[in-house]
């Protein structure tokens, strides 16, 4: 299949596996961006992982030679925490990291750590320091308090430096199975949520005139797909290909340094 951008505005991208890895800026990926900024481009971020705030991911940017004050960059945390505020569930039981309990907070949301009858909500993303108390007493909220079950992303896993660990979809599977019920929703990709939250924060109507640039099949690509959005698949991070041939990308480059052959 073929794909120009010269009919789009809005180009939104993962970071891991696309901008850089790990702690690393993946070689052109800078210069991509700033050639697609020239062109008058949108650009924005859109990740999955919760443990930092959007203050902490711009800091990555910024460390990595990403200048992130010209970017719109949303993770899961802040999707979770609009989606909250968004349906008047203010009262919240977390799990999950630093990161995820600022971006609640910055949304005037209560966020406990101690299971009580007043809790509206569970919202549980990574949390490395997960406890059978932790879920026990997220167990209590749910089914005492029926309580909406909100998870921050479903991946299962996450590449740590030399293995991979746990991610936020082991924590939230092991409470859906001890309740016996589905999370009521889990905002990261591939649900389309943060990827229509984005187009809208950039004044974008139309999710034809947006790309979304991933490395991941199961997540990105269907995310992008579920937003009625075009789709890149860059090769610079986790594979999945072997869903290829079930999860279609519009287009597949090497790398983001590569864009430009599409525009
Ligand atoms: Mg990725």
């Amino acid at each position: 299949m073929t794909l120009s951008l010269q009919e789009k505005t809005h180009i939104l991208m993962d970071c891991d596996g696309v901008i850089w890895k790990g702690n690393q800026a993946i070689p052109g990926a800078k210069e991509a961006l700033e050639n697609l900024e020239s062109l008058g481009y949108q650009l924005g971020f859109v990740t999955n992982n919760s443990s930092l705030s959007r203050d902490g991911f711009s800091q990555k940017f910024d460390s990595l030679g990403f200048p992130s004050e010209k970017y719109v960059i949303l993770n899961s945390g802040y999707g979770a925490a609009v989606y909250l505020r968004d349906n008047k569930l203010t009262k919240i039981f977390m799990i999950g990291e630093k990161g995820l309990q600022d971006e609640l907070e910055y949304q005037d949301l209560t966020v406990s750590e101690n299971y009580h009858q007043d809790l509206q909500a569970v919202c549980i993303g990574w949390d490395r320091k997960l406890t059978w108390t932790k879920l026990a007493d997220a167990m209590w909220v749910i089914l005492n308090n029926n309580s909406q079950f909100v998870g921050t992303n479903p991946d299962n896993s996450f590449p740590s430096v030399d293995r991979l660990v746990p991610g936020a979809g082991a924590g939230i599977a092991a409470l859906a199975n001890a309740c016996g019920k589905d999370p009521d929703i889990i905002i990261g990709k591939p649900n389309p949520y943060l990827l229509n939250l984005s187009l809208k924060e950039m004044n974008c109507s139309d999710s034809t005139r947006a790309v979304f640039i991933g490395d991941r099949l199961s997540t990105d690509i269907l995310a992008g797909i579920n937003a009625n959005m075009d789709t890149i698949l860059v090769q610079t991070g986790i594979s999945d290909y072997h869903l290829k041939k079930t999860i279609l990308p519009t287009y597949t480059l090497d790398s983001l340094a590569q864009i430009d052959q599409l525009i």
